[in-house]
This record gives structure tokens, C-alpha cells and sequence, in this order.
């Protein structure tokens, strides 16, 4: 009798759920607790303790039987002062960059609109498009530096006509900074949107922002996630009001809650504490990639980021990210992810005693 019903029930999944969604799967994220967590490009810093007491002294504040602030007016004042957003751009935020593309994808989808990307690159980017129903297009990098293949990409965008474009720069995971001129080069080579990823633009330096002006067609979209405040869940997106005016439309006006609002302005004005650790982890960071170098049979690719990625022996990256696995330590493993990534694996920048235990127990897995 159970089991009927049970049958009645997948028959009505089957019949009502899009037939594409039926055979998505959710993303795993591996559980954490006890080890070394080096897999998921966190700061790996808490608040200094007068800061944490200041924030949950003002938290007391909070309105939290009001709906939010819908435009986020107070945080988005900041976020211009903070981050420079040049006078004339628009400022959409996001529940972490996250929402930002899926609210594009809705935005720009439509029959036969696709969305192109150079890969590998951050998953999300064609796990969203396939939310929204749109055909991904993925252009693989050069396979020497991981910089763009300028020929494919132009090819690409010639052929498929892609509705948006996503370049990460830096790139996730690969660490890598595109140019600038190779990125003005794509904008005008589409008739398309351009979005530029520049999640890890604290750790580069470098940004498209200043070309928005040039460039109609460009985006710029950033997340606070990598700074320090992956928890808090927040992304912006900056652009010609043209553009983020239509996409915002589609944002729901809630999207970010009083305690994101409050805690994201609080931070903000303490950013040269964020901007401290950020610049230790720059620092450890060459520590980090100098001491993989000199591992034998290791190559190390540059890194724009907080992460670093690095190649072991033909054949061995699986054992290799099993072994220190069993050493507590959680690092990301790209070999399946794309055949440019065989036996790669990604290290995220830890605190210094991490980084230590981390290079230790590479340096006797290899
Ligand atoms: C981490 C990361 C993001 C950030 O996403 P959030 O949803 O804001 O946490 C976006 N793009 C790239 C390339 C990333 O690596």
C-alpha cells in the first residue's frame, strides 16, 4: 500500500517536475569538522575580539520584526565609498554573487540565447545557466598558462552569439588574471553582455571598473565572500544603469535581510581590517607557492588569488588528495573537473600554522 502511493507520488514528479531538473544533482560540499579546511577559498580569520564586541553592541539595534531597507540605500552608500564605484554606475546587490547570476540568466534567457565562458572556471556559471534553461557554451583556455585562446573565444562568440559572457578574472581555479586588452577585445567583438567576475579583485589589484565608461555592454560583478565575509552572503554587480535597472527588476525586493544590511556597513567601516588580512594572505601566499615549488615533481601555477593550484606526478593527483585527506587536511581536487586540470589540485591560503602542516604533509605524500 506504501509503495503505491509512493509510485503515485514519483508519477507526479515525473509528470510535473522539468524533465531537466529531474536529473540535476545538488552540489556537495564535503563535511569539514576536525580537519584543515583548505578546499573552499575562505579567509581563514575571525574578527578581532573589540570588533566582534562592537558589532553585537550595535547588532542590539536592529530592527528585526521590519522588512529590510528593499534598495539597501545605507550599505550601497558605503559599498560606492569603500570600493570606488565610479559616479554614473549603477549598483545592484546580490544574496552572494550566487543570486547575481542566476538573476542575469533570468534576465537574458530566452529561445536560443546562450551563455559563453572560458573554462575551466568557477562551476556556477553553467550549473545556473542550466537553471535557467540555457545552453552553456564552455571555450577552453590555453592550456599552457590558462590564459584566454583569443582565436576560440573570438570564433566562439562569432558563431554562437552568445547572450553573456562571464570572464572570472582572477580565475577560479585556475588563479590566473586575464588582460585587460584581451577583455576589451571580447566586448567588442560581441553583441552580447560581458560579465566580469572580480571576486578576488582585493587579492589582484586589478579591475575592469574604470572601463566601464568605454564599454556599455560590460559588467562588473564582485562579492564580499573573499574578503572575509563568505558567511554574510553578499555580491554586487555594477554597471550602466541602462542595464542594471532592467535586471533589477527581476531581483526580489528582499533579497538582503536587515542582519546582511547591518553587519555588511558595519564591516565596511572597518574595511583596513579586512584589508590586513587580505595582504597577510598575499604574503603567505608566496611563502606557500615557494615552499610547493621546491617539492620535487610539483609544478606550481601563479596565483592572483587566495588560492593556489598546483600539478603533481601523471597519475597521482587522486592518491595524493586522498592521502592528506586521511592527514586532515581538505583540499579541492580539479582532476575531474576539466582535461586541462589532470592531477591538479587547489590549496586555499590557511593561517600560517595551516599553511605549515598543509606543506608538511605534501611534502611526505608526493
Ligand atoms: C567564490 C567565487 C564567487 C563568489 O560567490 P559568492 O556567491 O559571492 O560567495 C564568484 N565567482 C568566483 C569566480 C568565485 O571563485
Amino acid at each position: 500500500m506504501a509503495a503505491m502511493i509512493v509510485d503515485r507520488k514519483d508519477e507526479k514528479i515525473i509528470h510535473l517536475i522539468r524533465p531537466d531538473v529531474q536529473t540535476m544533482q545538488a552540489s556537495h560540499v564535503p563535511p569539514g569538522r576536525g580537519m584543515i579546511k583548505l578546499d573552499a577559498r575562505e579567509n581563514p580569520y575571525a574578527w578581532p575580539a573589540y570588533l566582534r564586541g562592537e558589532w553585537l553592541e550595535e547588532m542590539q539595534g536592529v530592527a528585526m520584526n521590519r522588512y529590510p531597507d528593499p534598495e539597501s540605500t545605507d550599505l550601497k552608500a558605503r559599498l560606492r565609498q569603500v570600493f570606488n564605484i565610479p559616479h554614473g554606475m549603477e549598483l545592484m546587490l546580490g544574496n552572494g554573487s550566487d543570486e547575481l547570476i542566476q538573476i542575469i540568466s533570468l534576465a537574458m534567457r530566452g529561445a536560443g540565447r546562450k551563455v559563453l565562458a572560458a573554462v575551466p572556471t568557477f562551476a556556477r556559471f553553467k550549473m545556473i545557466s542550466a537553471y535557467a534553461g540555457m545552453e552553456f557554451v564552455g571555450v577552453p583556455l590555453d592550456k599552457k598558462d590558462f590564459g584566454l585562446d583569443m582565436a576560440a573565444m573570438l570564433a566562439a562568440i562569432e558563431q554562437h552569439q552568445p547572450a553573456v559572457t562571464y570572464l572570472a578574472s582572477p580565475n577560479n581555479p585556475t588563479g590566473n588574471t586575464y588582460s585587460q586588452k584581451e577583455i576589451g577585445q571580447l566586448l567588442d567583438s560581441t553583441h552580447g553582455l560581458v560579465v566580469v567576475d572580480e571576486s578576488y579583485f582585493g587579492f589582484s589589484g586589478e579591475s575592469m571598473m574604470s572601463q566601464l565608461e568605454q564599454h556599455d555592454n560590460l559588467l562588473v560583478m564582485r562579492s564580499l565572500s573573499k574578503m572575509g565575509l563568505a558567511g554574510l552572503r553578499l555580491g554586487y554587480l555594477v554597471g550602466s544603469p541602462r542595464w542594471i535597472n532592467q535586471i533589477d527588476n527581476l531581483r526580489l525586493p528582499y533579497n538582503i535581510n536587515v542582519l546582511t544590511q547591518f553587519t555588511a556597513e558595519f564591516a565596511l567601516n572597518y574595511y583596513d581590517v579586512f584589508e590586513e588580512q587580505i595582504e597577510q594572505v598575499r604574503r603567505d601566499r608566496i611563502w606557500v607557492a615557494e615552499s610547493i615549488r621546491r617539492i620535487k615533481g610539483v609544478e606550481v601555477f601563479p596565483s592572483e588569488t587566495n588560492f593556489i593550484m598546483f600539478r603533481v606526478a601523471p597519475g597521482r593527483g587522486n592518491e595524493i588528495d586522498a592521502t592528506l585527506k586521511q592527514k586532515g587536511i581538505l583540499l579541492r581536487n580539479l582532476g575531474d573537473d576539466s582535461p586541462l586540470l589532470r592531477d591538479c589540485l587547489r590549496v586555499t591560503i590557511g593561517k600560517p600554522s595551516e599553511n605549515v602542516a598543509f606543506i608538511s604533509a605534501l611534502t611526505s605524500s608526493v
